[in-house]
């Protein structure tokens, strides 16, 4: 069944509107939204791969130009679709409707580890003394 860890298919989207953002001003005819991301879900820093999404909004291009020249093919996509066409800073507040990313944990997992090896030198150290105090 796919996505898998180890493969790239599966609908990409990213955790966030900033890398998107930054992702839509360097390619101007790639469109931005919102999906609903179900089934196999594969998660990424960055991002997801999921089996099944379905689109719940667009955004409209940044770029008066390529608003000009896409209005269109924004308008037949989003009847065709039945969702809105939302500007780039109303999207995250129409998305958190339907729910939020599976983010992984911004902690490094060195970091983590290095508390645990802190958390079980300073238990060590409390057995000892309470072994002292209880004559244990
Ligand atoms: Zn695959």
């Amino acid at each position: 069944m796919s996505p898998e860890p180890a493969c790239s298919c599966g609908i990409y989207a990213y955790h966030d509107i900033a890398p998107m953002t930054r992702a839509l001003r360097e390619e101007p005819y790639m469109f931005g939204g919102a999906v609903l991301c179900w089934g196999r879900i594969v998660i990424h820093p960055e991002g997801i791969r999921a089996q099944h999404a379905r689109p719940l909004a667009l955004c409209r291009p940044e770029s008066p130009a390529v608003q000009q020249r896409t209005a269109l093919l924004l308008r037949e996509v989003t009847r065709e679709y039945a969702i809105p066409l939302l500007e780039l800073r109303d999207l995250v507040a129409y998305a958190s409707e339907f729910g939020a990313s599976y983010k992984p944990e911004p902690t490094p997992p060195s970091r983590s580890g290095l508390d645990r090896v802190r958390g079980a030198f300073s238990w060590r150290q409390v057995r000892r003394r309470l072994g002292k105090a209880f004559g244990g």
